[in-house]
């Protein structure tokens, strides 16, 4: 049997707006209320992010773990929270 462990938590709000329909900027989104991405390591106690913007909430949500996995526990990771 394997033992889960969590080692982090991984908020992310996807903020609040609307796809534009038609005209030059169809299929993108405009945001009254822009995401935000934040993670939290449970194992050290620090706090990446938080993040705001689509663009830069996307690339937080992909890297965060490996990001902090390589300074997890070190002072450049406390300083961060
Ligand atoms: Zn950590």
């Amino acid at each position: 049997m394997s033992r889960i462990a969590i080692t982090g938590a991984l908020f992310v709000d996807m903020g609040e707006g609307h796809a534009i329909r038609s005209g030059d900027r169809a299929g993108q989104i405009t945001y009254k209320r822009q995401p935000r991405a934040r993670y939290e390591c449970l194992t050290c106690r620090a706090t990446e992010g938080p993040v705001e913007g689509p663009a830069a909430v996307a690339r937080f949500v992909a890297e965060v773990r490996a990001v902090h996995a390589a300074r997890c526990g070190t002072p450049a990771a406390r300083q961060a929270a």
